[in-house]
């Protein structure tokens, strides 16, 4: 019989299924035990519900060399999340309680259990169900009854299962830690055979719990006291509008954006291309420069870059209203008020003396100043 071949591969449709599940669910606080590479971790890290993720290893040298692909990266300061996310990452044994594990939406065992001798396996039900007593908890292992199916030549998987459970093992397993626990649970997997293949079950079996209780505070906070023994091997917070600085850069970013075109649009009414004036015959040309000036300046009360007071001349400044900024939807949903807005501008530009409006120096060549400064003076 030819081997099967997945498609994606079958790693690829573990990692799908749980972030499908988060998808659905939207876990805010998720926590991937014996993590590994990081892959999942990788993956989950942009889901838009999730602001905390945390992967443990009992291999300290893995998380070591792939940690560096949860960090973020350039693109990631200039373009903050909206929500707040920290990732890190622990070296320590599931067989073992930390307070840095309480508290989590969702916790994810993929291919975990299989690597854990008897007793560390009964250590980590109690750990995992008794102690850090998740919201869910998704558990994927092999389904040994669809070992026939894949070319191996040894009986386990991998050199360093302890044991690959059929259907029935895994599901009784399950079964009884969700009645001792308090959990209900569901089974599903991936990985699945041909059609024409007696039945076999999924290539990866996977266990849905669901817990059927709220924990009460003080439950929680005995809990909370245990001493910690996870160590920390990498922590980073993401950038997000969430921290002060970086919001005050993104409501910057789009506002000074549209500031500026508002004022390069203004001088462009004002003096419309040079070149057209120098094809043109003389007695075609205006008058004056002052005259055409005084005509294009805007009379509506909502300017062409949206709802809000036109920019205007004052002095030798043009003067964007702030008002006209604030009317930008995003910028009113980031700032929520007018004053917010005019604190974050305050000393990162300059602004009129009652602060109403950005202001920006009028600069234009040297032969057109004269009609200016006289078109000042007449104004
Ligand atoms: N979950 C990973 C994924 O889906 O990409 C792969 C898991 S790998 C097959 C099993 C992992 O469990 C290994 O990285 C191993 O170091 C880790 N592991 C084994 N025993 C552990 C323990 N007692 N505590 C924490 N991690 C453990």
């Amino acid at each position: 019989m030819e081997p099967i071949r997945f498609r994606p591969p079958l790693y690829e449709q573990r990692y799908e299924f749980v972030k499908s599940y988060v998808d659905t669910h939207r876990p805010k606080k998720v926590a991937d035990l014996g993590c590994s590479e990081c892959s999942l971790l990788h993956r989950l890290k942009f889901r838009d519900c999730i602001e905390e993720l945390v992967g443990v290893d009992i291999d300290k040298d893995v998380l070591k060399r792939k940690g560096y692909i949860l960090t973020p990266l350039a693109i990631h300061y200039l373009e903050p999340l909206e929500r707040s996310l920290t990732v890190t990452l622990y070296h320590g044994s599931v067989s073992e309680k930390d307070p840095a594990l309480l508290g989590f939406h969702l916790i994810t065992c993929i291919e975990l259990i299989e690597h854990l001798e008897t007793d560390v396996l009964e250590k980590f039900q109690d750990v995992l169900f008794g102690f850090m007593a998740p919201n869910s908890v998704v558990i994927s292992t092999p389904n040994v009854e669809f070992n026939v199916l894949l070319s191996k030549k040894t009986s386990f998987r991998h050199p360093d299962h302890k044991f690959e459970w059929n259907r029935k093992e895994f599901q009784s397993w399950a079964m009884s830690i969700a009645r001792e626990y308090n959990y209900m649970v569901e089974f599903t997997g991936v990985g699945e055979a041909k059609s024409e293949i007696k039945d076999v079950g999924f290539c990866s079996q996977i266990g849905i719990f669901s817990k059927n209780y709220a924990e009460s505070e003080e439950s929680i906070n005995n809990k909370r006291n245990y001493k910690s023994v996870y160590k920390k091997v990498l922590h980073v917070v993401y950038p997000s509008i969430q921290q002060e600085k970086y919001l005050r850069k993104v409501v910057l970013n789009i506002a000074l954006s549209h500031a500026n075109r508002i004022k390069t649009n203004f001088i462009h009414n004002l003096f419309p291309e040079d070149e057209e004036k120098t094809n043109m015959a003389d007695h075609e040309k205006e008058p004056c420069v002052v005259s055409r000036w005084l005509s294009t300046l805007p009379t509506s009360a909502e300017s062409e870059e949206g709802k809000g007071k036109p920019p205007f001349l004052e002095g030798d400044a043009i003067h964007v209203p702030l008002e006209t900024l604030f009317a930008i939807p995003k910028v009113k949903k980031l700032c929520g008020s007018l004053d917010v807005l005019r604190n974050m501008m305050n000393g990162e530009i300059t602004l009129s003396n009652d602060g109403s409006a950005v202001v920006y120096p009028l600069h234009v060549d040297d032969d057109l100043d004269s009609d200016i400064s006289s078109l000042i003076s007449a104004c």
